[in-house]
């Protein structure tokens, strides 16, 4: 019976969330839980993926268990829904026993709508156990890429997972994921057993963040031009490859005044516990870490993600991306990246684990990440289409908002090819680009002497170029296949498509490098998507006098702000300045709990306000 259902959604959506509409398939996906069948839904980072089988627990008798991998955020997870007023608790670790019997026992007396288990928990047999005897709305499976073997967030517990499908056949499965391969896909529902699912796949694209990819010229000046010009204040994360360069980021960073945490797999558990709550309760923070953080961080008013390094591939890159502006607020993807991330990544691949078929595999995971950079067409559609999605330019990346300029470098290429050729068919030498160059400019230097490079053919040929742009062309080259880079020192040798350009039968056309000025490609261009979010001073001082009486909220109650409210309820609230709680009520994200909560101290800051 779907309508009744879905009518007593809607309330549930209206009083608990304060939400108008569902959003997308949030509806479709409710009601094929409510009755009673399965589910896996591929929804992007901050399309909504909680309400999902939030909702359905609170309709369906029992009690919903939620499946993450994400223990320390866990705690957040259940203040959010308790200010909800929504009966939530988690069991993991960090409980001592009596914290868990009492939330065993809340469990079985039908005290909760919603309990959080992390999965090596729940494939214990005693928990299995515990579940069989209490009644169970729903199992959610959430991050359930982890089960992916092949992905870079797996966890060997979740493939026990598979067992809920046996001993709990009449209790329905969702399983959600943000990661959105065809590959994860199949491999997800295979292994978690849900054959029988219904699929939901929405549109992977994020259109608040605006996606930015510049050449590298002095990384950190860069990224602090960036921060200071276009983010002060903001919260956000900027992602480093090595350890070593996290901790010495991050104390430039703070020596420049922006206030910032590392984050790395080497800090000792308590810092990164330390530094990842301070990164979620306060205001402005920006957190400098490996990949190692951010999985499940879901703060909502995560202003931009910086790479200073290249990732290894599309899919993480648009993981680590998507944790900027999930309320759907204007937020930015930048990156800077140059010839040495294509060379040492290359090098990491070659020397690290595994046989060839699997660096092979790797390599073109790069290869896509090097063609995303390189691009001259949207950024954006080329990320779509990595996830099998067609869409048309979006007028929200680099590319669209100031289109590169494009040369012919069809003759530099054959140059700097045959200078490659020359070097090792007459000489018997492979070089670095730093050597190659100086032979295309006709740079003498210890090596050439010694080593008569001068009397080559090719000698001093390419001393039209600056050194600049041949490293231009070689990390384009690169990323065309024209060129491989090998081993510890980044030899260049021809790669597979080098051929039809030296016998002429392909041009070559390569992106012209915009003269570093950082910080410019915005003005002036409308940003799409996302609502504007340009306050007059009158309503920016409002805002602020509502965020610092919700920070005095969440320091009471020791929770992040945006539990209280996130960013985009205040917006809605400065626009809509209620005199009343039953306007207050009207706003986006003020359910009936809250209101009941914060109602009369909200309209008193207002009140105040209007003096
Ligand atoms: P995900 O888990 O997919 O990243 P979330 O469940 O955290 O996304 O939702 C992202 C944000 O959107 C949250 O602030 C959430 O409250 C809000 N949201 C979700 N569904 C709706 C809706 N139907 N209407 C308004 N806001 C919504
Ligand atoms: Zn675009």
């Amino acid at each position: 019976m779907t309508a009744p259902a879905t009518t007593s959604a809607l309330d549930v959506l209206h009083d608990v969330f304060g939400y108008e509409d569902f959003r997308g398939q949030q509806a479709a996906i409710v009601d094929q839980l409510i009755s009673g069948g399965d589910a896996v839904v591929l929804m992007p980072t901050g399309g909504g993926k909680s309400l999902c089988y939030q909702i359905p627990a609170l309709v369906r008798e029992g009690t919903g268990i939620v499946i993450s991998p994400l223990i320390a955020l866990m705690a957040d997870q259940v203040a959010a829904l308790d200010n909800l007023g929504v009966r939530a608790a988690y069991l993991n670790s960090t409980l001592d026993i009596d914290e868990a019997q009492d939330v065993e026992r809340r469990l079985l007396d039908g005290e909760l709508d919603l309990l959080y288990l992390a999965p090596e928990r729940l494939v214990l047999p005693r928990t299995m156990q515990l579940l069989e005897r209490a009644d169970i709305s729903l199992f959610a499976i959430d991050e359930a890429h982890c089960v992916s073997q092949w992905g870079h967030d797996f966890r060997s517990d979740y493939l026990g997972l598979g067992v809920l499908a046996d001993r709990f056949p009449a209790v329905p499965r969702i399983a959600l994921t943000a990661t959105a391969t065809p590959a994860t896909h199949a491999e997800l529902t295979e292994r978690l057993q849900l054959r029988n699912a219904e699929h939901f796949v929405a549109s992977f694209d994020r259109p608040n963040i605006t996606y930015r990819i510049e050449p590298k010229a002095s990384a950190r000046s860069q990224l602090i031009s960036f921060i200071t010009t276009e983010h002060p204040g903001d919260s956000g994360i900027v992602y480093c490859l090595s350890r070593r360069g996290v901790e010495q980021l991050a104390e430039a960073l703070v020596a420049r005044g922006i206030p910032a945490l590392p984050y790395h797999a080497g800090l000792p558990a308590e810092v990164r516990a330390e530094h990842q709550a301070r990164f979620l309760r306060e205001d402005g923070l920006v957190m400098v870490a490996t990949i190692a953080f951010g999985m499940g961080i879901d703060k909502p008013d995560v202003r931009f993600v910086a790479h200073l390094d290249l990732p290894r591939s599309v899919e993480g890159y648009y993981q680590e991306t998507g944790r900027a502006g999930r309320d759907g607020l204007p937020a930015d993807a930048w990156m800077v990246y140059g010839l040495g991330d294509v060379v040492s990544q290359r090098r990491l691949i070659e020397s690290g684990e595994g046989d060839q078929a699997h660096k092979r595999r790797v390599m073109a995971h790069l290869d896509s990440m090097l063609a995303l950079c390189e691009t001259v067409d949207c950024r954006r559609v080329q990320l779509l289409r990595y996830f099998d999605e067609e869409s048309a330019p979006c007028g929200n990346c680099d590319t669209c908002l100031t289109p590169p300029a494009t040369w012919d470098a069809t003759v530099a290429v054959q140059k700097l090819l045959s200078t490659v050729i020359r070097l090792d068919r007459e000489r018997g030498q492979r070089f670095g680009s730093g050597q190659v160059i100086d032979v295309l400019r006709g740079n003498a230097n210890d090596r050439s002497r010694a080593s008569d490079h001068e009397s080559l053919s090719v000698w001093g040929v390419g001393a039209d170029l600056s050194e600049g742009e041949w490293k231009a062309v070689i990390r384009q080259s690169l990323a065309r296949g024209l060129l491989e880079s090998h081993g510890d020192y980044g030899v260049l040798v021809l790669g597979p498509a080098a051929d039809a350009v030296l016998r002429g039968q392909t041009e070559v056309s390569m992106r012209v490098d915009p003269v570093k000025k950082s910080g410019g490609s915005r003005s002036g261009s409308k940003r799409r998507g996302g609502p504007e979010v340009s306050l007059d001073p009158a309503d920016s001082a409002l805002f602020e006098a509502l965020r610092s009486w919700r920070a005095g909220q969440a320091k009471e109650q020791s929770v992040p702000a945006y539990v209280i409210f996130p960013d985009a309820t205040i917006y809605g609230i400065v626009e809509a300045k209620p005199t009343s709680l039953e306007s207050l009520g009207q706003v986006s994200g003020v359910g009936l709990k809250k209101l009941e909560r914060y109602g009369d101290a909200v309209l008193e800051v207002l009140a105040a306000h209007r003096g």
